[in-house]
């Protein structure tokens, strides 16, 4: 390092892990990423993606100013001129056909985006349509629902308490290469190392021999989408052999009369075909679980992203609560986040609980979970004539004709539309559709703060990331982008004034929240603004917050500033019933919406095994469609290949690194077949997020090696009912060489 050198702290923007980079810049240019050693959540570790964060920085193809499209082309413009177009065209499509004539497409990158995590809630609010959809159902609304339901809010997810288990069941995740989802983890190599060092065990499930598989005590393939009846087989072991244990918990539980009736029919050795897994381990496997001291069960997005997503997610944190290790150290357990976790405001042990179906998609009827609607609805509600048909569309960070089944239709949608905006930094295979682009900042132009994943990691902690490198001059903020867009949909045109918006909403939720002392809170918050502004709100008046001076020494933003490795605050502690938010202030064994789901799952006891299905798989040096257009993580051996079993290989005919065509129906693509034995028979796996051969699109590295889109194959019209996910794995496919 120089002397001009400086080093800068920043969490990775690139996966759900949140690892701390120390990262040396000189002259405005980074020279060096590392793990950051002091960093008191992830002590240094890091993976190959976060080198490519000077990749997305300094990559040609990510755009650093807007694009209109002029007579089929697009042209650069100002951040004037853009906003203009979209005051000149947005708001007649709202006069038109009302709020509901505008939708919003909210992608993964978006969570990690303080500004815009913190700010789209105000456009939507703006917007006030009901035409809401997001990547989250296609890969995480059966686990949202499935919490919220048992314990009272969307987010209350219970994780792994990985530092103290003995005992951890894994179900379709494959944490050695994600570090957690819906579980932030960096580093899950080391600590599954220590557990197994200290005498604990690790078992997976799943239709892989994945890398997680590969550090595994035992692995179990299981036919994909059957995870329901293996849980199930468990769940009934568990009562069978008089294994249940529900120890602190069992005042705070309700509807757990009903569960031992209603897993009755489940025995493993009535579900063992079904799943493919013997009875012999589903009865080990709760014997184990119910005699172990710390253990827990978790799953992931193959236990979301199927048929039986909700029930499915539940069964996992039953098992945790049957078992005596729900809440419990080294269990499953519930973080407690510094700043925005629903479940540690409000009156602590009890609330509203959570919904759904108060509306429903116009054309399937789909019912709205979470304020959102499922996206496989996004296509028919913009290609459906009638009343409330979507006219407009607001991207955010989002690729969906990618990243959803059924992209080709999806992408003829997008051509009917009379107006469409993508905030994004790329010219993608979606944002290609769109009439104005405005490109957000490069992740390390920006401040951060984990506005979600805080709320899904194995220890409490708080950190914040300045800006590492110097915006370009007009280059807005995120929070900015959407306080214009909301005014502009409001009729206020492109010049109102954002700092006066701003203040207006803030103080219009203080006054909501705080009453008479909203005035006061908002001095006591200034000079801030903006997204900084909310920060300093939520720490001060968070669970380990300042109060505004009633608990001196409290979190504040300026005390994270001043910790450029970030806070620890702990390991996770028990929380029930505190964390509960439930209306009947008990977690809620049995919820009626899911009982009753169980006689879909019945019915399919006896579903015949079709001879091949397709699932995903996620790959160490990709997360979203993005990331192949980066060299330092797409060079090396091709990785979109579809992995086949030996035995399928012969039988259909495949050769390792020949092409085949996989189709499902009217629906056909070509993908580079690899033979491999971590593959269950009758199983192909491909991974998302490829497919780079569209036109139009200004993706150079990625278009060199597109890869086969996964989703072209999938079926829009498949979702789980209850949670509306998308269902993209154990799809049925034929196969064969091309
Ligand atoms: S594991 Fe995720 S957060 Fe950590 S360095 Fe890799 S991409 Fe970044």
């Amino acid at each position: 390092m120089t002397e001009q050198a400086t080093t800068a702290y920043r969490i990775c923007p690139f996966c759900e892990a949140c690892c701390g980079l120390e990262i040396d810049v000189e002259q405005q240019r980074v020279v060096r990423i590392r793990g950051d050693a002091r960093d008191v959540f992830s002590a240094g570790f890091l993976c190959p993606k976060a080198i490519g964060l000077k990749d997305l920085h300094d990559d040609p193809d990510r755009l650093r100013t807007p694009l209109i499209k002029r007579d089929g082309q697009f042209v650069e413009a100002s951040w004037d001129e853009a906003y203009a177009e979209i005051a000149r065209r947005l708001p007649p499509v709202i006069a038109a056909g009302g709020a509901n004539a505008v939708a919003t497409v909210l992608g993964n990158p978006t969570s990690h985006k303080m500004s815009l995590m913190l700010y789209f809630p105000r456009l939507a609010r703006a917007l006030g349509t009901r035409n809401m959809f997001s990547a989250s159902s296609v890969d995480q609304v059966p686990k949202m629902l499935s919490v919220g339901l048992m314990f009272g809010s969307w987010l209350s997810v219970p994780v792994p308490d990985i530092e103290r288990c003995d005992f951890l069941l894994i179900l379709g995740a494959n944490p050695m290469v994600s570090n957690g989802s819906l579980w932030t983890v960096p580093d899950f190599r080391g600590k599954a190392k220590a557990l197994r060092a200290r005498g604990g065990k690790i078992v997976v499930i799943d239709p892989r021999r994945t890398e997680t598989a590969d550090v595994a005590d035992t692995h179990h393939f299981i036919r994909p989408g059957a995870d329901v009846f293996f849980l199930l087989g468990i769940a009934h072991t568990l009562f069978d052999e008089q294994l249940v244990r529900l120890g602190r918990l069992a005042d705070h539980v309700a509807g757990f009369d009903q569960l031992e009736q209603a897993f009755a029919p489940y025995s493993p050795e009535r579900v063992a075909a079904r799943c493919a897994i013997p009875a012999s381990v589903m009865r080990e496997l709760a014997r184990s679980l119910a005699g172990a001291e710390r253990a827990a069960v978790y799953g992931r997005i193959g236990t979301c992203t199927q048929q039986f997503g909700t029930v499915t997610s539940w069964l996992i944190d039953v098992l945790n609560v049957l078992t005596g290790h729900l809440d419990e150290a080294g269990g499953a357990m519930f973080p407690k986040a510094a700043a925005f976790a629903a479940n540690t405001r409000g009156k602590p042990g009890v609330g509203r609980g959570v919904v759904t179906g108060r509306y429903a998609s116009r054309v399937s009827a789909a019912p709205e979970v979470g304020g959102e609607l499922p996206l496989t609805c996004l296509a028919e509600e913009i290609d459906t004539p009638g009343a409330g048909q979507v006219r407009a569309l607001i991207t955010v960070a989002a690729n969906p004709v990618l990243s959803a089944p059924n992209g080709p239709r999806l992408a003829r949608a997008l051509e009917q539309l009379d107006f469409m905006v993508s905030l994004d930094i790329y010219l993608n295979e979606t944002s290609r559709h769109a009439d104005v682009i405005l490109p957000g900042p490069s992740p390390l132009e920006d401040p951060h703060y984990d506005v979600s994943f805080t709320q899904f990691s194995h220890r409490n902690h708080a950190r914040y990331s300045p800006a590492v490198l110097a915006r370009a001059d007009g280059q807005p903020d995120e929070w900015q982008s959407m306080l214009r867009i909301g005014a502009i949909a409001k009729g206020l045109g492109a010049h109102a004034d954002l700092d006066a918006l701003d203040d207006a909403a803030l103080e219009d939720d203080l006054k909501r929240s705080a009453g008479d002392a909203a005035g006061q809170l908002m001095a006591a918050l200034a000079p801030l603004r903006g997204a900084e502004r909310m920060l300093d709100l939520a720490l001060r008046s968070g669970p380990y917050g300042d109060q505004f001076g009633r608990n001196p020494g409290g979190l504040t933003l300026a005390a994270i500033q001043a910790a450029p490795s970030g806070i620890d605050l702990g390991p996770m502690a028990p929380r029930i019933p505190e964390v509960l938010r439930t209306p009947s202030g008990k977690i809620e064994l049995a919820p009626p919406m899911l009982l009753d789901d169980l006689a879909r799952v019945a019915a399919d006891l006896a579903a015949p095994a079709p001879d091949m299905v397709i699932i995903g798989r996620r790959q160490l040096r990709s997360n979203n469609s993005w990331m192949h257009n980066l060299p330092v993580l797409a060079k090396g051996a091709f990785r979109c290949t579809a992995l086949v079993h030996p035995d399928d290989a012969l039988r259909l005919g495949l050769t390792d690194g020949a092409m085949a065509a996989i189709s499902n129906g009217e629906r056909r693509i070509e993908a580079q077949v690899e033979v491999s034995a971590e593959m269950m028979p009758g199983v192909v796996s491909l991974p998302h997020g490829w497919g780079h051969n569209l036109p139009g699109t200004r993706l150079h590295v990625a278009a060199e090696r597109p890869g086969a889109n996964l989703n072209a194959l999938l079926d829009e019209n498949l979702r789980d009912p209850l949670s509306g996910n998308a269902v993209l794995s154990g799809v049925a496919v034929e196969m064969g060489p091309l």
